[in-house]
C-alpha cells in the first residue's frame, strides 16, 4: 500500500475536469464526498448523509459572520457556498480542476452569494496567499489527493492567523489490510488518484511538525464508510444510459465503490486542529 506513486496535481486536476458535471449532476448541494450516518436507523440517502458530514466540518471550524475561510480542494462549491449562506462568513476556495472553479463559482452565484464566496486554481501544496490571512481553513476530503500531507498542512497553518482552525478529513488504514483485500483498496487508490496511505498514529506528528495543536481525532468510519460504498455503488449500478456512454470506458468509473463495503480496515478520519495563539 505504501509503495503507491503520489499522483501530480495537474493529473488529479484532469480527473476532477472529466467528472465536474456528473458530480454537479449527482448532488444537488454540490457535496463531493462522503456520507455521515447517525447509526444503523438513519435512513438518509447518500447526498442527505454528505450534507451531514458538511455540517460537522462547520460545526467544528466555528467560524461566523465575517470569519474568512480556506476551504483547500474546494470541490464544486458546496459545502464553501452552505457555509456562507448558514454562518455569514467570507470563503475563498481552492481546486486543482478549472471544470470545477466554473461550475464552484457560478454556484456561488447562483446562492447569491458571489459578493463574499470565490473560487481559485491554486495548488494547496504551495499556496498564493500571504501569512495570516484566513480565520480559518478546511480541507474537507482533499488531503488525500496530495502527495505530502506535511507540506499542505504547513501551508494551511500559514495562512490561518494565530488560534484559527484547521479542519480535515482523510482516509487512513485503521488496522493493517490484510492480503486478500489489498487488491480493492490498491485499485481505489490508483483509479481515483490517492496519495500514499497513512495511519491514525501518523497524525498528532504531522499536525505538530506543521505548527498545530490537535483539538480532536476521531475515527468515524463507522458512520461514514460501510453506507457511503453500498449507497455509493447502488447509484452507480442505476446511473442513466446517458452517463455510462460518457464515462462507461473510464476505470475510474469503473471501479465498483461496493467491493471496498467490507474493508473495515481502511477508514475514515476527522481531525480538529488550531494554531497556537502566539
Ligand atoms: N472538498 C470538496 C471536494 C472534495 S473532492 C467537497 O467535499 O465537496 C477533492 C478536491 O480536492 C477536488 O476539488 C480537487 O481538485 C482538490 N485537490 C486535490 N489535490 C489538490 C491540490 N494539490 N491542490 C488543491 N486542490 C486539490
Amino acid at each position: 500500500m505504501r509503495g503507491i506513486k503520489a499522483p501530480d496535481p495537474s493529473e488529479v486536476g484532469l480527473f476532477y475536469d472529466r467528472f465536474a458535471q456528473l458530480s454537479a449532476m449527482a448532488d444537488p448541494e454540490a457535496n463531493l464526498h462522503f456520507g455521515y450516518w447517525d447509526g444503523p436507523d438513519d435512513d438518509a440517502s447518500l447526498p442527505q448523509a454528505a450534507a451531514r458530514l458538511t455540517e460537522i466540518v462547520i460545526e467544528k471550524v466555528r467560524l461566523g459572520a465575517g470569519g474568512h475561510l480556506l476551504d483547500v480542494g474546494c470541490g464544486i462549491g458546496g459545502p464553501g457556498v452552505h457555509l456562507a449562506q448558514t454562518a455569514g462568513a467570507e470563503v475563498t476556495g481552492v481546486t486543482v480542476s478549472q471544470e470545477q472553479v466554473k461550475l464552484a463559482n457560478q454556484r456561488a452565484a447562483e446562492a447569491g452569494v458571489a459578493d463574499r464566496v470565490r473560487f481559485e486554481l491554486a495548488d494547496a501544496m504551495k499556496l498564493p496567499y500571504a501569512a495570516d490571512s484566513f480565520d480559518a481553513a478546511w480541507a474537507l476530503e482533499s488531503i488525500i489527493h496530495m502527495p505530502d500531507r506535511g507540506q499542505v498542512l504547513r501551508e494551511m497553518a500559514r495562512v490561518v492567523r494565530p488560534g484559527g482552525r484547521v479542519v480535515l478529513t482523510d482516509f487512513f488504514e485503521r488496522a493493517p489490510i490484510p492480503e486478500y483485500k489489498r487488491a480493492a483498496v490498491e485499485t481505489y487508490y490508483r483509479e481515483t488518484l490517492l496519495g500514499p496511505i497513512v495511519t491514525l498514529d501518523d497524525y498528532p506528528g504531522l499536525v505538530r511538525e506543521a505548527g498545530l495543536m490537535v483539538d480532536e481525532l476521531i475515527d468515524i468510519s463507522e458512520n461514514v464508510m460501510r453506507r457511503t460504498t453500498q449507497e455509493a455503488s447502488r447509484l452507480k449500478q442505476a446511473v442513466p444510459a446517458e452517463v455510462q456512454q460518457m464515462h462507461g470506458d473510464d476505470p475510474a468509473f469503473q471501479f465498483d465503490p461496493g467491493d471496498l463495503t467490507d474493508v473495515w480496515e481502511f477508514g475514515y478520519l476527522l481531525v480538529v486542529a488550531q494554531r497556537p495563539r502566539g
